[in-house]
């Protein structure tokens, strides 16, 4: 039996949870994931980045973190899960581009580290999930751990640090200076980790190392571990 079908007979949604950290190809492999399979598509680093969108727009002090943590659970969001058009707006307002800005990729990790907003984020990230009927890849950091621990298909995609800043660098088209590429990859990860435990895999997940691999290669590993059979070999 493959996980497809051992999740269609448990009446479940087939779940595909991938971490890693940035710069590890974790957005472009899950998309050509989803896309492949036809399951929806779930950023969790969109929302991350929607909350602190609104909280650099309004104004806000990112040290009070109470007033953050009430700020961000009144908030309301509208996600489209779609591979082909990922899209996110915050009280009404379209920031898919918008939070790709350097600003707030330089202030995200600040908010990602305050519980209640983690708190927050992961409950609505759980009912995205158990939402999508017709199965779903949801990435991030914490989504094999913490998010949906109990998903099908578990993967830790990893690459070697030079890498990721790379890539990073050549998906802001070469604009940035290195440094601040560095700060945006290494220093993020450093921040994140206090809260998201992603350097290393826990148990029952899979590591996927994406540095000597292309995109279709990473995308064709990870699409294996769906096909797998779960079974083979287990004491029945
Ligand atoms: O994946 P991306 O780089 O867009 O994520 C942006 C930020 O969102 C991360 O640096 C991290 O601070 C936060 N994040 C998180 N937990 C997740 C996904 C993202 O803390 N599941």
């Amino acid at each position: 039996m493959t996980v497809v079908s051992e999740a269609k007979q448990q009446n479940r949604p087939l779940v595909v949870a991938i971490d890693g950290p940035s710069g590890s190809g974790k957005s472009s492999t899950s998309r050509g994931v989803a896309k492949r399979l036809g399951l929806a598509f779930l950023d969790t680093g969109a929302m991350y980045r929607a909350a602190t969108w609104l909280l650099l727009d309004s104004g806000a002090d990112l040290s009070d973190h109470a007033a953050i943590g009430r700020l961000v659970a009144e908030a309301v969001y509208s996600i489209s899960m779609d591979p082909d058009d990922p899209t996110i707006a915050i009280n009404g307002t379209d920031v898919t581009a918008a939070i790709r800005e350097p600003e707030v990729s330089a202030a995200v990790s600040q908010v990602a580290t305050n519980l209640e907003v983690r708190a927050d984020l992961v409950a609505r990230q759980r009912e995205l999930i158990a939402g999508a009927d017709g199965g779903i890849v949801a990435e991030g950091r914490d989504i094999t751990t913490v998010v949906a621990p109990d998903a099908q298909v578990r993967v830790l995609l990893v690459a070697d640090p030079r890498a990721r800043v790379a890539r990073r660098h050549a998906e802001l088209g070469g604009k940035v200076d290195t440094d601040a590429v560095t700060d945006q990859v290494i220093r993020r990860d450093r921040d994140d980790s206090t809260v998201a435990q992603f350097a290393e895999a826990a148990p029952g997940v899979t590591v996927v190392d994406s540095t000597h691999l292309n995109l279709e290669q990473v995308i064709d590993a990870i699409c294996a571990l769906v096909d797998t059979d779960p079974v083979v070999g287990a004491s029945t």
